[in-house]
């Protein structure tokens, strides 16, 4: 039988990613939506909260894809839990590190399968840049993670407010990259965030790790087309450039021949595993790099935004 899901928060990446990649993978059914709003031409039952979600579809539900806002997600997650579902969290999972380790912990004792998605984890360069690294010394990493963030957020006020991460919100779906490919962890030693005067969140921020010469430059004030780039030196003489957020790879100049897949098609194939097997993955390294960055950081006003 299908796995029955339904998704909870049906804003912009539910309806362009998820909806499409359930419909795609005969592994699961949409059943259900939960939103604040009813959303318009919707041919699965609508519940006004996760509450009456989890009352509505009683034994006629078997996981849920929480795409809400990062700062209401560790209570959603944490009823689904309880309800026994087996949960999908979209990137970054949940707001603090207190809250993933509590949803890991629940989901252990619950085994009702938790998945942890970084989207950016399934681009196509991302596991041949994990081999190409695996035995590597690193001898520098650069990533450059620029876009205007009124082409891509606009209108979204909850990246802007405490707890919305702000530019770290594309920001560490570089970090979950790079996190991924590299034999070693990153430590952040030096942080300066860009805050607007009239916002709670970086628009930019500037991270240095420790032990190498590698850096992170986030910017949401780039308004010339993006820049999704990792640039990575090897000790060795190598050098491995993923661009596009992980899209196009190259070694030593040359652009690497990728398998075609999508992001979201990959992580519903990788769900459909936790929840047959009720295992907990979680990947915690990126939001620990945020975290610290917050940590460390050495704060700049800027100028208001809008
Ligand atoms: P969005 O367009 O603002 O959608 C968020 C949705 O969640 C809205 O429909 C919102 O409803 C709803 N919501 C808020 N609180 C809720 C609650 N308590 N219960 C149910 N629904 C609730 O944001 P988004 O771009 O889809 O991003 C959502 C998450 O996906 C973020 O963590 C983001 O980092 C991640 N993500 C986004 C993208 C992207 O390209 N957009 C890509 C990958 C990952 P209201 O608007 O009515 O408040």
């Amino acid at each position: 039988m299908a796995i029955r899901i339904a998704i909870i928060g049906f804003g912009k990446i539910a309806r362009d990613q998820h909806v499409p990649a359930i419909l795609a993978d005969p592994r699961f059914e949409l059943v259900a939506v939960a939103s604040v709003e009813r959303p318009p031409a919707l041919e699965v039952p609508w519940f006004a909260s996760t509450a009456e979600l989890i009352e509505g579809m009683r034994g006629q539900l078997d996981a849920v894809a929480v795409c809400t806002p990062p700062q209401v997600r560790h209570a959603i997650a944490c009823d689904a839990i309880a309800a026994g579902l087996a949960v999908i969290l979209e990137k970054p999972p949940a707001g603090t590190l207190g809250e993933i380790d509590d949803l890991e912990r629940k989901a252990q004792i619950a085994r009702c399968g938790l998945y942890a998605a970084w989207h950016s984890q399934h681009a196509a360069a991302v596991q041949d840049a994990r081999r190409l690294l695996e035995d590597a010394t690193i001898a520098s990493l650069n990533i450059a993670w620029f876009e205007d963030v009124r082409k891509w957020h606009p209108g979204q006020d909850w990246i802007w407010s405490v707890g919305g991460f702000g530019v770290f919100d594309p920001g560490i779906n570089a970090l979950s990259i790079a996190t991924h490919i590299l034999p070693e962890p990153l430590i952040v030693k030096e942080a300066l965030l860009i805050e607007p005067e009239n916002r709670q969140a970086p628009i930019a921020a500037s991270l240095t790790f420790a032990g190498n010469a590698s850096r992170a430059e986030f910017d949401w004030r780039h308004e010339e087309g993006e820049c999704w780039t990792i640039h990575v030196d090897t000790e060795e003489g190598q050098t491995i450039v993923l661009e596009e957020g992980g899209a196009r790879l190259s070694a030593g100049g040359v652009q690497l021949p990728l398998p075609e897949r999508g992001e979201y098609n990959s992580i519903y194939s990788a769900f459909a595993e936790v929840v047959e097997k009720r295992e907990v993955v979680v990947d915690r390294e990126p939001l620990r790099i945020v975290a610290d960055a917050f940590l460390v950081g050495s704060r700049v006003r800027a100028e208001p935004f809008e």
